[in-house]
């Protein structure tokens, strides 16, 4: 048996997130257990990530996790453009949101990852079929809505600049 199948198996939130990564070969950050943080002004990231095929992973901390989707297209940086997909990914560890580098070829998300935008965010509506948040980033920044239509599936569009 391999050290990494005598690892024990993850549980909580994060589990899907270790289970998808062989630890050994990739240098993204081990998930810890989830702490209650003191209440704190949260934050968002938008890596990009060149990948199998170049995209955006845009991630919102909450509840002690950074809660992902993948862009194909890209976060939308103009008020009122098309509305983009975005595929809901596995939660990711806090720590993420600082995690730039490569992830080795063969390993999940092979390729290069950089920060795109960081900064913190409001939210003004986090319900089960739509997200609405206010981005305070350099590059990425005023209301956004998330609308959720099927499955991992759900929309982004800005909707002002604010
Ligand atoms: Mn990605």
């Amino acid at each position: 048996m391999s050290p990494e199948r005598r690892r024990p198996e993850p549980r909580g939130p994060l589990a899907e997130y270790e289970r998808r990564r062989h630890r050994a070969r990739t240098p993204e950050p081990t998930a810890k257990p989830v702490r209650q943080l003191p209440p704190h002004a949260p934050s968002f990231v938008v890596q990009a990530h060149d990948a199998r095929r170049f995209h955006h992973d845009f991630r919102l901390e909450r509840d002690g996790v950074l809660v992902s989707w993948a862009v194909p297209k890209g976060v939308p940086l103009e008020r009122g453009g098309p509305n983009h997909l975005a595929v809901q990914t596995e939660d990711h560890p806090l720590e993420y949101a600082a995690f730039a580098g490569e992830i080795p070829a063969g390993e999940y998300g092979a390729g290069t990852v950089e920060i795109f935008d960081h900064g913190t965010y409001e939210s003004e509506k986090w319900g089960p079929r739509e997200i609405k948040v206010t981005l305070h980033g350099a590059r990425v920044r005023g209301t956004y809505v998330l609308i959720h239509t099927d499955g991992r599936n759900w929309l982004i569009h800005k909707m002002g600049d604010r």
